[in-house]
């Protein structure tokens, strides 16, 4: 845990683990802001053991009387503790809008969200019954870790007398705000240091920027905080991932052979989200790519027209 007094709000760090049958150790980052009223930014994965744990640690802190659960936006490993925590202490549950139909239905949007990787996988060269046994075992997941949340929704939101408020940082996810307050925001999984999955590259460009202004960056998952130059090298990997789209797609390429290339020891022909994640992230590059008219598809074959890009916001 970590502590630290930002803007007459204490902060403090929780760390929330992965339940163990997730094997791995990354869990997520919670933040308990403790002002004039009592905020908790993302819980983590609702599981039993991590129900003991969340009420042990806020019991401990003196913070189970909760205001509200404010999330940075709507994936599981961020909210399904806190639909727990929300039943519990009668706090707020609050997500911006355009993430709500997560924790309204977290396996039917999942389920949408496959239904575009499913099409572009098999027309890019993967195997259609692993990605059906994927989607079956990643729904039924989702479907048994999450049940729909009573919540509130905001576009843009102030608490504490306007000592916390949100800004919107959208890239991971559509509805990912960053939480303002004094010098330090917490930015969910907008920067996570090394990488971050995203669905929308150019959007993701933008919010790195914004997260520049801010002297401490506390992501939803490993290291905290982050400073300016961990931002700038996230936006420096995925200049360099591009430019590796664009190597790899010169004499042309299908979407499998672009994520072989990028995620050289990933087993991919396993059915599961280790599958699932590099196959979303290269769509993402190429659609970025695309956009900027970088690279072009014909038929089945991605071809870029340059070798590199000289910076990555034009
Ligand atoms: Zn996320
Ligand atoms: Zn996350």
């Amino acid at each position: 845990m970590l502590n630290s007094i930002v803007a007459e709000m204490k902060i403090t760090q929780i760390r929330v683990p992965f339940p163990s049958e997730y094997g791995s150790g990354r869990g997520t980052n919670a933040y308990l802001l403790e002002g004039e009223v009592k905020i908790l930014v993302d819980s983590g994965i609702d599981s039993e053991e991590n129900r003991r744990f969340i009420r042990k640690t806020l019991e401990k802190l003196g913070a189970w009387d909760l205001d509200t659960i404010l999330l940075t936006h709507g994936h599981l490993d961020h909210f399904s503790l806190g639909t727990y925590l929300q039943r519990e202490t009668g706090a707020a549950l609050m997500v911006h809008e355009a993430d709500s139909e997560m924790l309204a239905d977290y396996s039917s949007h999942y389920s949408r969200l496959f239904e575009e990787t499913y099409e572009h996988a098999v027309e890019g060269g993967f195997d259609p019954s692993l990605l059906g046994e994927a989607r079956i075992k990643l729904t039924t997941a989702a479907s048994i870790l999450s049940r729909p949340a009573v919540y509130e929704t905001f576009t843009e939101i102030s608490l504490a007398g306007g000592a916390v408020r949100t800004i919107r940082l959208p890239g991971h996810t559509d509805g990912s705000v960053g939480v303002v307050a004094g010098e330090g925001v917490f930015c969910g999984d907008a920067a996570i240091e090394g990488s971050t999955a995203v669905r929308d590259l150019k959007e993701e460009f933008n919010s790195l920027e914004k997260l520049k202004v801010f002297n401490r960056v506390y992501p939803g998952h490993e290291r905290s905080p982050l400073a300016r130059a961990d931002i700038e090298a996230l936006e420096a990997h995925f200049v360099s991932r591009l430019d590796e789209v664009l190597r790899v797609t010169k004499g042309g390429a299908t979407l499998k052979d672009v994520v072989i290339s990028l995620y050289r020891g990933t087993d991919l022909d396993q059915a599961s989200y280790r599958m699932i994640l590099p196959i979303n992230q290269v769509i993402a590059y190429l659609r970025y790519l695309e956009a900027e008219g970088h690279v072009e598809k014909r038929g089945r074959r991605w071809y870029s027209f340059r070798e590199r890009l000289s910076s990555p916001v034009a």
